[in-house]
């Protein structure tokens, strides 16, 4: 009967009676029950599962869309595989970030309340705090997905919930106003996103042993330089221009030679999109005004600042043709440099030849001192930003030596495919090939590490390993990072046709590999004469050798003007020694930051961007679905339910569950683990659905800890 298989689960006395005075009939009450229950699953039923490894046909891809979907539609944005956690860009406010969310989610643990990023942050914290150790929170997905709202509100967790003392504010405040500064220099409205980050950003946080926030730290990857002279069609310059014009004091903009109207100025209007309505440059710029002070630049650093800003505008508007070149606008940008602009003027436009003993000034041609001026452009805007960066890390040191934990927020800016992919596109790809490797080595490692810390005997899960195109890229002597060093360092005839041709030779035969030639038999798109394809793990994409690195890296070496020599990093380290090349000089950042990583315990976070339009309640099933797939999420869930669904120590398992058996509750006197073994016993657990670890429990199928779950719930 239904009353027997009922209190197989449930212990009658758990059950509360509706009744004041106790006195509901049983089988009234089991009837009552079995209705609520029946209500709790259509709510299921309608706003999904929280937590992806409890679905029933885990292993298929429309179930988990299905969930997603059914939690997006109402409005339940967040999800938990595991310890990792899901997020799709609601594109509208929920009104769940609020101080009173932040008090309900400190201190609880992960699967008593709906997930939530507050949930995520609170548990790296507490965990941190428990065990002592390093931790970093990756945030990826595509453009316009969430990451850098997600890393925001775990920043914003952290200043408001972690302890704090009066000189502590004072850090709590530089570090959420680093925020506002990094942003307005580093973002850029793009068509995909109006604030996207065009630099990849890893920032420490650190704690003292009592938990408050101390310091912190930021390294910033792969800021998108080429943007600062050019725009595509729909998409701006960094904020911070458009700041400056719109929001600059009267004063400040005629001491800096600027007039307010951004039609003026070439390198902000390529986009034709100067305005845009999601922003308030003016209203920005007082923001960041206040920031930097707070950051404590002093006026002279602001003052330089912005001349440096000024200076890169005006280098925007000088014109080189058959006549001179816009003289004026040339001064300007030389005055507020600080240098004579006769020496700026010469380095744009002629080269330095070194014939016998004398030096030869040949000029340029027009094409040419373009060129040099964007390089020129470009290089002081990324130097710029670096001194900033080492700015803000001043200010954010903290100069106590004792002991610190941290905590890592990563948000790097996701893969990217556009319909002519450069150089840029090569190295954000090859960041997020090896964060991708990453995530395998650390999920599968400590997977395994935690089976055989407790004892437990597991298959290993097969998975796509990306580790051969890291090497593809990377590996000494042979990777196309190599080849294309070779190539920019030897002398003479290299081009990037050349470049090309070593790629075909070298590479012929790699499976993620297709040149021009082998286009055809490996895939059906054919490709242009100077492309190369990459099959990565999250798709292919097609790289353009033509006109890009080699030409880049070719002219920077021949510079002699020393301001582009030396902000192109074509310096040579020790006067002698090969230069660098900017790919080799990434991969080594990357590198560094790989090492950061690897120290610290991971968490994820996975934002999914449900549609193109930044639209609210729009959930687009193909468009998620390829995010779903490249963001390697059901490879995770399978490698998370491989072995055993589910994991929990002894004393987190017996605390939830106690009230389901009369011996476990209200007090268990015995170990946490007897506990757990004599509650499973009463509930029925048969033994091929879980283990008995050293310190945890592990429990195969998530439907046991389901029925668990039901009969908490009752
Ligand atoms: P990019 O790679 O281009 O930097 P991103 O992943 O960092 O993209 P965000 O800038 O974080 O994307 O988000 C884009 C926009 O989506 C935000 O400006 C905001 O309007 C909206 N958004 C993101 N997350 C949320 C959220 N949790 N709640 C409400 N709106 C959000
Ligand atoms: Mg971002």
């Amino acid at each position: 009967s239904f009353i027997e298989s009922f209190c197989m689960s449930v212990t009658l006395a758990q059950i509360p009676s509706h009744d004041k005075n106790g006195e509901e009939p049983l089988e009234e009450r089991c009837q009552r029950i079995l209705q609520e229950m029946e209500g709790s699953l259509t709510a299921r039923d309608r706003v999904g599962i929280q937590d992806f490894v409890l679905l029933d046909a885990y292993t298929s891809e429309t179930a988990f869309m299905d969930n997603l979907r059914k939690r997006f539609n109402e409005n339940l944005i967040y999800t938990y595989i595991g310890t990792l956690l899901v997020s799709v860009n609601p594109y509208k406010e929920l009104g769940i970030y609020t101080k009173k969310q932040m008090d309900i989610y400190m201190g609880v643990n992960f699967f008593e309340l709906p997930p939530h990023i507050f949930a995520l942050a609170d548990n790296v914290y507490r965990t941190m705090i428990s065990e002592t150790n390093n931790h970093f929170i990756l945030i990826s997905g595509e453009s316009g997905a969430g990451k850098t709202e997600a890393s925001k509100k775990v920043l914003q967790f952290y200043a408001v919930c972690c302890p704090s003392t009066r000189l502590l504010d004072n850090v709590r405040d530089r570090l959420l106003l680093s925020n506002p500064v990094l942003e307005a220099f580093g973002n850029a409205k793009t068509l995909k996103n109006d604030n996207s980050s065009r630099f990849g950003k890893y920032m420490d946080i650190q704690f003292d042993h009592q938990g408050a926030a101390v310091g912190g730290h930021v390294l910033s990857y792969l800021l998108e330089k080429s943007r600062v002279v050019h725009q595509n069609h729909g998409e701006r310059n960094f904020h911070i221009f458009y700041q400056l014009v719109e929001g600059g004091e009267d004063e400040l903009l005629r001491w800096l030679g600027l007039e307010r109207n951004c039609q003026n100025y070439r390198f902000l209007i390529q986009g034709e999109c100067a305005k845009v309505s999601s922003i308030n440059d003016k209203s920005d710029w007082k923001t960041v005004q206040k920031a930097l002070t707070i950051i404590e630049f002093s006026e002279k650093d602001i003052e330089h600042l912005f001349a440096i800003l000024a200076s890169v505008l005006h280098l925007g508007n000088v014109q080189f043709g058959a006549s001179a070149l816009g003289y004026a606008t040339l001064n300007n940008s030389a005055e507020l440099l600080g240098i004579p602009s006769n020496m700026l003027r010469e380095g744009l436009t002629h080269r330095k030849i070194e014939a016998k003993a004398e030096e030869v000034l040949s000029p340029f041609t027009a094409e040419h001192a373009k060129y040099a001026r964007d390089a020129l452009a470009k290089a002081i805007y990324g130097r710029t930003f670096s001194w900033l960066v080492n700015k803000i890390n001043e200010s954010l040191a903290n100069k106590d030596s004792t002991r610190k934990t941290v905590i890592g927020l990563l948000d790097i800016y996701g893969f990217e495919v556009f319909d002519v992919n450069s150089f840029e596109q090569f190295c954000i790809n090859f960041c997020n090939e090896k964060l991708q490797q990453l995530f395998i080595q650390l999920t599968l490692k400590s997977e395994q590490e935690e089976y055989e810390m407790e004892g437990i005997e597991w298959e290993p899960v097969p998975y796509f390993n990306n580790k051969i195109i890291c090497d593809l890229v990377e590996e000494k002597h042979r990777g196309i990072i190599s080849i294309l060093d070779e190539e920019c360092l030897r002398p003479g005839e290299a081009t990037d046709f050349t470049f090309l041709e070593k790629l075909e030779e070298k590479m012929c035969g790699h499976p993620h590999f297709v040149t021009h030639k082998l286009a055809d038999q490996k895939t059906r798109k054919t490709l242009e004469r100077g492309d190369f394809r990459l099959l990565h793990y999250a798709g292919e994409v097609t790289y353009s050798a033509a006109g890009n690195c080699l030409l880049l890296f070719k002219v920077m070496r021949q510079s002699k003007n020393s301001i582009i020599q030396h902000c192109f990093h074509a310096i040579e380290p020790d006067g002698k020694k090969r230069p660098e090349t900017v790919a080799t000089q990434f991969k080594s950042s990357l590198s560094g930051l790989t090492e950061i990583l690897m120290t610290k315990e991971p968490w994820y976070v996975r934002c999914l961007k449900p549609n193109h339009c930044k639209q609210p309640d729009r959930f687009d099933d193909v468009m998620v679905r390829h995010q779903v797939k490249y963001l390697g999420l059901m490879e995770h869930l399978r490698v998370r339910r491989a072995g055993f669904a589910y994991r929990r120590r002894y004393e987190v398992f017996l605390k939830r569950y106690k009230a389901l058996c009369p011996d476990t509750w209200p007090h268990w006197k015995g170990t946490p683990a007897e506990g757990v073994q004599r509650l499973i016993k009463h509930l029925g657990y048969k033994p091929d659905e879980y283990k008995i670890g050293r310190t945890k429990i592990f429990i195969r199928h998530p439907r046991t800890l389901f029925a668990t779950e039901d009969a908490f719930e009752i």
